[in-house]
């Protein structure tokens, strides 16, 4: 086992310096040893190893120009599964585009010149539940490249703050199946970014700050590293072997709530809010209000003045340079989010009626009340699914006994308990018959 304690006369067998030139000299077996300098310059050296076996797995020469989505091609994917949200759509759809191009550039040996391509990673601000995630998951399954969901709060809870980090890639190289290539070209969603800012601009001693280092961690990440991934997660361990990512090509996605931010926004463009006083400033920063009082118009005046005094650290927003403001969905989007996308909810049970050979039909007004009940749930569109399960669990537990050709059609009194669902035999169609003439 190497030890610390070479003898007085013992020298670097490396560089050959001795003893008491060096911080430190590591034996190995008889007169082997090592000092720290050589471990620093070795470290180097593998470090740079792993980078290089790192970029060899990034193949991008299958990247042609025709190949690559127009940004319109790809918001109409967006459209299919995401309700709204226009503005977001088409930022997404321009930073993915870009993306690609720069994909593209770099392994064109013909189109290459000293332009620097820099990475367009996206910041979504928007209320819980307007479809953030979502966005980030369709576009990933537009591309067709593996997508991991992260929470940057759990960064803050494990301490150790660069482990938690790698993990996130971990996740990533799992839903790409271990392949290395496709990993390095997928999309991360860090949830909850707004969690991790700094609890005042000002930083004091006496202040927290664990969020600027949870920052710090994933700033080296967002601007393109090569990260050491523990391929059984956790801590890491010396003795481990790591799977060395490279982290610049893959499209981080960053979302939060910035509960507060309107505050400072509207202080910044002279505006007075409403129940918001200067002196309360701070206190509304740290203890988020509740979210459902979003004032959108202000949010979509952010800029990145705005998002440092809530806490973000100025570095890692200008590894996020493409942002975009998310609206709160009201009632009639709700009504929207469980019909129109391509695996709506209202489609997926209707689904299930369709094989027991039943049919499900809901009233405009069923649906409306449904949307009112979620809204009056903090959960919003998260409930939906919740009270739709709730309300059809019975009809579902007898409807393989019910016969077939039952039509269940859902009223608005049937959704608030005043009417019973019943199920009534589906008309059958009239034959035509020619009338014989007179
Ligand atoms: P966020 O990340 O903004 O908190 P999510 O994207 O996780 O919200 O949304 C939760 C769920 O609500 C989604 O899985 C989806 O079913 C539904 N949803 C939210 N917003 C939309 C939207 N704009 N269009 C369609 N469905 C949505």
């Amino acid at each position: 086992m190497p030890n610390a304690r070479g003898g007085e006369n013992e020298t670097c067998t490396f560089c050959g310096k001795g003893r008491y030139k060096v911080q430190s000299l590591i034996s190995g077996p008889p007169g082997v040893n090592i000092c720290n300098e050589c471990i620093e310059i070795c470290n180097t050296i593998l470090v740079e190893e792993n980078r290089k076996q790192a970029l060899a797995a990034t193949d991008t020469s299958a990247i042609t120009q025709e190949a690559i989505p127009a940004p319109a091609q790809i918001k109409a994917y967006l459209d299919e599964y995401v309700i709204g949200q226009d503005n977001a759509k088409r930022v997404l759809s321009v930073a993915v585009h870009n993306h690609y191009k720069r994909l593209f550039y770099q392994s064109s040996t013909e189109t290459r010149d000293d332009i620097e391509l820099e990475k367009s990673n996206v910041l979504l601000i928007g209320p819980t539940g307007s479809g953030k995630t979502l966005l980030a998951r369709t576009l990933a399954r537009f591309l067709d490249v593996p997508f991991a969901i992260g929470d940057a709060t759990s960064l803050t809870e494990a301490g150790y703050v660069g482990e938690d980090v790698e993990n996130l890639l971990l996740k990533l190289l799992q839903a790409a199946d271990f392949n290395l290539e496709r990993a390095q070209r997928g999309i991360v969603f860090i949830d909850e970014i707004d969690k991790v800012g700094r609890t005042n601009q000002n930083v004091s001693i006496t202040r927290d700050v664990s969020g600027e280092g949870v920052q710090q961690a994933l700033l080296k990440m967002l601007e393109g590293t090569v990260a050491n991934v523990p391929p059984q997660g956790g801590r890491k361990h010396p003795e481990q072997q790591y799977i060395a990512l490279d982290t610049t090509n893959i499209l981080f996605v960053c979302g939060g709530t910035f509960v507060g931010l309107e505050s400072i926004i509207g202080r910044r463009i002279g505006r007075t809010m409403i129940g918001f006083s200067d002196e309360d400033l701070e206190d509304a920063i740290q203890v988020p209000t509740d979210e459902g009082e979003r004032n959108a118009d202000l949010l979509r005046q952010a800029n990145v003045d705005d998002l440092v005094h809530y806490g973000m650290i100025p570095e890692l927003l200008g590894r996020l340079p493409v942002t975009s403001v998310l609206d709160p969905l009201d009632e009639d989007d709700l009504v929207q989010v469980m019909t129109t996308p391509k695996n709506a909810i209202i489609k997926q049970f209707q689904k299930f009626f369709e094989m027991e050979n039943g049919r499900l039909a809901f009233s405009s007004e069923a649906l409306l009340e449904i949307a009112r009940i979620a809204m009056q749930r903090k959960t919003g569109v998260r409930a939906l699914r919740s009270i739709l399960e709730e309300f059809l669990v019975d009809t579902l537990y007898g409807l393989p006994d019910s016969g077939p050709n039952r039509e269940y059609l859902i009223t608005a009194p049937m959704i608030r308990g005043d009417k019973p669902v019943r199920p009534r035999r589906a008309k059958r169609k009239k034959k035509v018959t020619k009338k014989k003439p007179a």
